[in-house]
Formats: C-alpha cells, sequence, structure tokens
C-alpha cells in the first residue's frame, strides 16, 4: 500500500487590507492564517510577518516546511506570463512589490518553487479545480469585492494574453462612457461606478444622504447598503439596484466577450447572494447573446478560500 501523504503547498492571497496563509493538500486547507496586509508601507514588510506566519501555519498543520512543495502567491496586480514578474500593483497598494525581485527572491528566501498570480485569476484557478466551475471547459469569474475581479478559462486554458491583461481587466472595462476618472486611468470604468472603494463617495453625494441610515453607518460598505435597503431606506434601495444592474451588465459583457459556459460570482457582496443572485441570473437570461442555451451563473463555492486553493493548483504536482 502507498502511504505516501499528498504533496502539501503554502498558499498566500494577498489582500488590500489582509494577507490570507493556508496549507493545502489535495484541494483542502489544513490550517489558515492572517496577518494585516499593511498595505500602504508596501510588501516588502509584509514578507518577513508572512514567511513567519507561514511557519506557524505549518506547524499547526503538523507539516515541517521542508515537506512543503511550493508557495503560491496570489496578488492584486498584473503579472507578467512566463516569468511571473509583478508588472503593476493597485494605486497605493504594496507600491514596491515591482522592485522586489518576485518571484526569485521569494523562492531563495524559502528554497521553495514560488508561483506568483493573479488574486483573481487565483480564485478562479480554485473553482475550476475544486468549486462552482468544476467539471466545465469555459468558465468566468467576477469577484465582488473592494474592487470588482474578473477572470476567464477558455478550452480548458486559463487566459492571461501577452502581457498578463486578458481576462483580469473586467472590472476596468468602460460602463459609463464620460463618467469617473479611475485610478487605473481609464474613465467610467465599472469598478468606479459599483465597488466598494467607490461606494462612499456615490453615497455621500447623493441627494438624500443626511437623512439616509447610512449617513450614522460605522463601515459604509454594501452589507450596510444591502441591510439599509432591506429596511426600506429610499437611497440605500438606490444604490443597491444601481450596483446589482452594473454587476449584471458587466458580466453579460464578460459572456459575450469569452463565451463561457458557467459564469461564477464570488467575493464579500455575495453574501447578500439570496438578493444579488437571481436579479443578475434573470438579467443574464434577458439579455446575454447566447443563441446555444444559458450560461450557468453560480455563486462561487470556496468563499474566502478560493484563491489559497486555487494557487496550490496551479503546482503540477498538485494533480
Ligand atoms: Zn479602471
Amino acid at each position: 500500500m502507498n502511504t505516501t501523504p499528498a504533496p502539501a503547498f503554502l498558499s498566500c492571497d494577498a489582500g488590500g487590507t489582509r494577507i490570507k496563509l493556508g496549507v493545502v493538500r489535495s484541494g483542502r486547507l489544513l490550517a489558515r492564517a492572517e496577518i494585516p496586509a499593511q498595505a500602504g508601507d508596501g510588501l516588502g514588510p509584509a514578507l518577513d510577518r508572512l514567511i513567519r506566519a507561514a511557519r506557524r501555519c505549518c506547524r499547526e498543520a503538523g507539516i515541517d516546511l521542508r515537506e512543503v512543495q511550493g508557495f503560491g502567491l496570489a496578488f492584486p496586480g498584473i503579472i507578467e506570463p512566463g516569468t511571473e514578474r509583478i508588472l503593476s500593483t493597485p494605486a497605493g497598494k504594496f507600491d514596491d512589490a515591482p522592485r522586489l525581485g518576485l518571484p526569485g527572491s521569494l523562492a531563495d528566501r524559502l528554497s521553495l518553487p514560488v508561483r506568483l498570480c493573479n488574486d483573481a485569476n487565483a480564485a478562479l484557478a480554485g473553482e475550476w479545480a475544486f468549486g462552482a466551475a468544476r467539471g466545465t471547459r469555459s468558465a468566468v469569474m467576477m469577484t465582488l469585492g473592494t474592487g470588482i475581479g474578473t477572470s476567464a478559462i477558455i478550452d480548458g486554458v486559463p487566459l492571461r494574453g501577452q502581457h498578463g491583461q486578458a481576462g483580469c481587466l473586467g472590472g476596468h472595462w468602460t460602463a459609463q462612457v464620460g463618467g469617473a476618472t479611475c485610478p487605473c486611468g481609464n474613465v467610467g470604468c465599472a469598478e468606479t461606478l459599483a465597488s466598494t472603494w467607490a461606494l462612499p463617495r456615490h453615497a455621500r453625494a447623493a441627494e438624500g444622504f443626511n437623512t439616509s441610515a447610512l449617513a450614522h453607518t460605522r463601515v459604509l460598505d454594501y452589507a450596510a447598503v444591502f441591510h439599509a435597503a432591506s429596511q426600506g431606506d429610499r437611497l440605500a434601495r438606490q444604490l443597491r439596484d444601481h450596483a446589482v444592474a452594473v454587476w449584471a451588465s458587466t458580466l453579460v459583457s464578460l459572456i459575450h466577450a469569452y463565451d463561457p459556459e458557467c459564469v461564477v460570482l464570488g467575493g464579500g457582496i455575495m453574501r447578500s447572494r439570496a438578493f444579488v443572485l437571481p436579479r443578475i441570473r434573470r438579467h443574464v437570461a434577458q439579455h446575454a447573446w447566447t443563441p446555444w442555451g444559458r450560461p450557468k451563473v453560480r455563486a462561487a463555492r470556496l468563499g474566502d478560500d478560493a484563491a489559497l486553493l486555487g494557487m496550490a493548483s496551479l503546482f503540477p504536482t498538485a494533480a
């Protein structure tokens, strides 16, 4: 009988506020940890804390760091295909990352193979290998969180493009000609209309803000908007309905661009899936041009863990 354990991997998901970390074996998280991102200070200062947390995580999982077969880092930026160098970071977050010599410098420090991947692409890799898109040949994912992350797998091949930009910039497709300038440089991006980072500006500029429950909420995010809307708050309902319309329209564009059989919706906003999912499904059924039938519209199954599990799936020995 073969008693060799399946290979284990360290995975890391560098979000703007939290860096998540996990030990993954056979598509399961054996242990996990989180550290504050302090993204404004850069990625360099976070790497020491990250490596310490990785060691703790391994101890908790009962795995020696020497047994780990690879370290995967999901990063919120544009990653060069092939070299997996970080080409670009979100404005004001991990600004130093392109100058840190990743992934080679981290591989040297850890004495491990290191893979880097855009975080939205990592999330779809996870859902495709283990979650809502499992068993499909072509899938797209839209992650609704601080921004809008997108990713596509076409005929079983992750879409990357010549410079790593294909598929992952759906949140920066123009959704409003002449709209607000986005930190990415474009005007009227979907993210400028309906993302957690853009929400406070829209809410505070809206008529009726001072008399809305949102004026008194501590954290002005979509959880607050969905809650206030469910209580009948007029402004919250307007913001909620507009956001759902933007997300649904963006999803139709993704379907038109990438021809998936399955679309997966993830991110923190999907905690309100009972409201969001049926409306997006209805919009897609009415407006997507798919003469072959209807793409399946599914909620993500892996939640916060999608990118962690996805990074581990990228190592050839993970199969
Ligand atoms: Zn943009």
